[in-house]
């Protein structure tokens, strides 16, 4: 068994950002920039965005956080994205997920400029992903098929199963691995056997929010297991969506949590981020 070291591979990266961004300050004297729209006091998304905004720092970008109550309207939030979206010095946009139930996440995500979509959820970019256009892509996504190249896994021909099929995972995470002729499956909380199709699978993937959902049994000898799922559980530790100590003996591959699809899904809002800032050469 093989571990994917999300970590070490994120940091890879973003040491090659850092000597991009230095180059892009010194000979076009631009700093990329991105903007986070935290809404509420989910102390999860203070987390994250917090962990974001580090990762900008580090890697030498401009970075703001518009910090918003829960009481905030609609109107209020779409405001603040069109001053973004005409802001010279920021090049991408990112609203903190999930949003209170009073606000409207599609109308949200629709206004935030494609160009400056450094998440991949406008469906302006997930329309262009699908047919293999050049897009921003869902970075959790993104961060998995960077770990299959860093690997050297190849996709073609494989059966892969992927556990979940939300917007910002299962989905684009199927459609990457489409285009990379992987023959995928789709599975989620109502698919009637889910031992049956993961079993069967050269590769697994799993999003989905249940520490401990894939069990030894449900995986092949010599798959490759990659464990997308953040799970805080009741001493205070995070686990994945997946038994590791009991699945990991039968894998050829397989990420840890932490430190294995988390720490590439940051590494990838800063390549998507610089991505965007080179759009303005
Ligand atoms: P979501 O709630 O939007 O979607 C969950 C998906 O899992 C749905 O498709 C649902 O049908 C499916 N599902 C739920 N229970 C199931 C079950 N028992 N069997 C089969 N399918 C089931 O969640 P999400 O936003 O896609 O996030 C999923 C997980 O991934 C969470 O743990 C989240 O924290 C994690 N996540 C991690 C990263 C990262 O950077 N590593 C990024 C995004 C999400």
């Amino acid at each position: 068994m093989q571990l994917i070291d999300g970590k070490a591979l994120a940091q890879k990266v973003q040491t090659s950002i850092n000597a991009e961004v230095e180059q892009l300050k010194q000979e076009k004297n631009i700093v990329p920039g991105l903007a986070v729209i935290l809404i509420g006091d989910d102390p999860a998304s203070h987390a994250y965005v917090k962990m974001k905004a580090k990762a900008c720092e580090n890697v030498g970008f401009y970075s703001i956080t518009h910090n918003m109550p829960d009481t905030i309207s609609q109107n209020e939030i779409i405001a603040t994205i069109k001053m973004m979206n005409d802001n010279p010095r920021i090049d991408g946009i990112l609203v903190q997920f999930p949003l209170p139930k009073h606000i409207d996440s599609d109308k949200i995500l629709e206004v935030i400029d494609p160009k400056k979509d450094v998440d991949g959820f406008h469906a302006c970019n997930i329309g262009r992903m699908v047919t293999n256009l050049d897009s921003f892509v869902a970075c959790t996504p993104l961060g998995v098929m960077k770990m299959f190249e860093a690997y050297e896994i190849d996709l073609k021909g494989k059966d892969v199963c992927i556990v979940g099929a939300s917007n910002i995972v299962g989905k684009p995470m199927a459609a990457l691995l489409l285009n990379q002729d992987a023959t995928v499956t789709v599975t989620h909380i109502h698919t009637k056997d889910l031992k049956s199709h993961t079993s069967k699978a050269d590769i697994v993937i799993v999003g989905v929010g249940v520490p401990g959902l894939i069990k030894e049994d449900m995986i092949k000898e010599g798959a490759i297991v990659i464990d997308i799922g953040i799970n805080r559980i009741e001493d205070g530790s995070l686990v994945g969506d997946v038994d590791f100590e009991n699945v990991s003996p039968k894998c050829a591959y397989i990420t840890p949590v932490p430190g294995g699809v988390g720490p590439m899904t940051i590494a990838m809002l800063l390549q998507n981020t610089l991505k965007a800032a080179k759009g303005r050469l």
